[in-house]
C-alpha cells in the first residue's frame, strides 16, 4: 500500500500567484510609477473601485484600501 504523500499545491497558475507587491492605500485615488528602478514607469493615477482594491498596468504592484480610508471622491 503506497503511503499517501501530500503534493504542494501547483505554483504556477498566474491566476493563483499573488502580485508582487501589495500596499496600503489611504484614499481611492493612488499614484503610481513604479519608483524603482527595474520596474519604474510613467505615473499613473488609479482609483480603487467597490472591489477595494486596484492592480496597476505597468508593475502589477496592487494597491489595497485601508479600512480606515477617507472616500475622497466627493
Ligand atoms: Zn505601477
Amino acid at each position: 500500500m503506497a503511503a499517501l504523500v501530500p503534493r504542494p499545491p501547483p505554483r504556477y497558475s498566474a491566476a493563483m500567484i499573488a502580485p508582487p507587491e501589495t500596499r496600503i492605500a489611504h484614499s481611492r485615488r493612488v499614484a503610481c510609477d513604479g519608483d524603482e528602478g527595474a520596474l519604474g514607469h510613467p505615473r499613473v493615477w488609479l482609483e480603487i473601485g467597490a472591489a477595494g482594491y486596484v492592480d496597476c498596468g505597468y508593475c502589477d504592484r496592487r494597491f489595497v484600501l485601508a479600512n480606515d480610508a477617507q472616500d475622497d471622491s466627493h
